[in-house]
């Protein structure tokens, strides 16, 4: 095929500008013509396409957010919307179309590949919450960025004997949360995948202060969130001073790690190498560190597992 397109949809994510630029890179080389699409299928339906040459990606693959910037499209979510998508698409004689975001933008994607524009999703979400892949682009810079926070806040909280009730994003899933927490060293981790009891962390708490830990770091998944009311709740019953911080959406920006750089290109390269061979409808993804494809519908389908044994390990050594 000779013309595609590119855009980012849905939440932002840090790696989304080394994906868009490893797609339009991939492309050029291919010898195609590649639009940048700007707001995710806003900009589709608006005409917002700008034509992408060999330096329009220039000095973006170390920063987060995105050039193409994105959006909530609820037209998108309409057979008119669709086909007005499609118009737009032949118009321009787009006939391939990569979209990286979450479940939602690959619906879009699903959608408009029914109506013959071949689409390709790549996973883009700092959540981990793709079921078809072992790993999103910006899981990597988000976990670090909420550990690093994590760590300051510890030299605080272990200084004035305290516990720090620290939230972490994740809308859906807790998996930000147990590898945010196991690389914190977090004394206990909160997710709506393992049921908790509060009076059992504050008795335990008591157990370890009188075995003389001084200082209580637990991780709240953003899915559970209350975290200011489990602050309050832990020292009512413990009697240790409590302060809840949520983190919130610093955890999304910020410049790519090594990992989401290196995956968003690999995965980014492979979509225009689907669209290169006329294949479409399919979201990428790395399962056992290898790249793969799946039929939108049957993506979407998929479940995730938690990693309840990585959440049990980071309770049981906390001591
Ligand atoms: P994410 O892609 O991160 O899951 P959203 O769920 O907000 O984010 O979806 C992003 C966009 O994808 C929506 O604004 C809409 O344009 C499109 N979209 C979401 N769900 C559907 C759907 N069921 N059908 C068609 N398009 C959809």
């Amino acid at each position: 095929i000779k013309k595609i397109g590119v855009l980012t949809s849905g939440g932002d994510a840090p790696g989304m500008n080394a994906a868009v630029r490893a797609v339009v890179r991939a492309a050029l080389s291919k010898g195609m013509e590649v639009y940048g699409i700007r707001r995710g299928y806003v900009g589709l339906l608006n005409g917002d396409i700008i034509k992408m040459d060999e330096r329009s990606v220039s000095d973006i693959i170390h920063t987060g957010g995105t050039v193409l910037y994105t959006a909530r499209c609820p037209e998108f979510r309409t057979q008119e919307g669709v086909a007005k998508g499609k118009a737009k698409c032949d118009e321009l004689g787009i006939e391939g179309l990569v979209v990286i975001g979450g479940d939602g933008s690959f619906r879009g994607a699903a959608d408009l590949s029914a109506q013959g524009v071949l689409c390709i999703g790549l996973p883009g979400t700092i959540d981990n919450d793709i079921a078809c892949t072992d790993y999103t682009i910006g899981f990597d810079t988000a976990m670090n960025t909420a550990m690093e926070l994590v760590d300051k806040l510890r030299d605080t909280s272990q200084s004035h004997d305290r516990i720090s009730v620290v939230e972490v994003m994740g809308r859906g899933a807790g998996h930000i949360a147990v590898n945010t927490g196991i690389a914190c060293g977090a004394t206990d981790i909160i997710t709506k995948e393992v049921p908790y009891d509060i009076n059992a962390i504050a008795n335990t708490m008591l157990a370890k202060k009188a075995k003389g830990k001084q200082n209580f770091v637990v991780i709240v998944a953003e899915s559970v969130g209350h975290s200011q009311e489990i602050a309050n709740m832990l020292q009512e019953k413990t009697g240790i001073d409590a302060r809840a911080t949520i983190l919130g959406h610093v955890q999304r920006g910020g410049s790519p790690t090594v990992r989401d750089r290196v995956e968003a290109t690999r995965m980014g390269y492979y979509a225009v190498e689907l669209l290169e061979q006329g294949i479409g409808n399919r979201v990428v993804g790395i399962k056992d560190s290898k790249i793969v494809d799946y039929d939108i519908q049957e993506a979407l389908a998929m479940h995730k597992e938690y990693d309840e044994k990585l959440h049990h390990i980071a309770e049981e050594i906390a001591f």
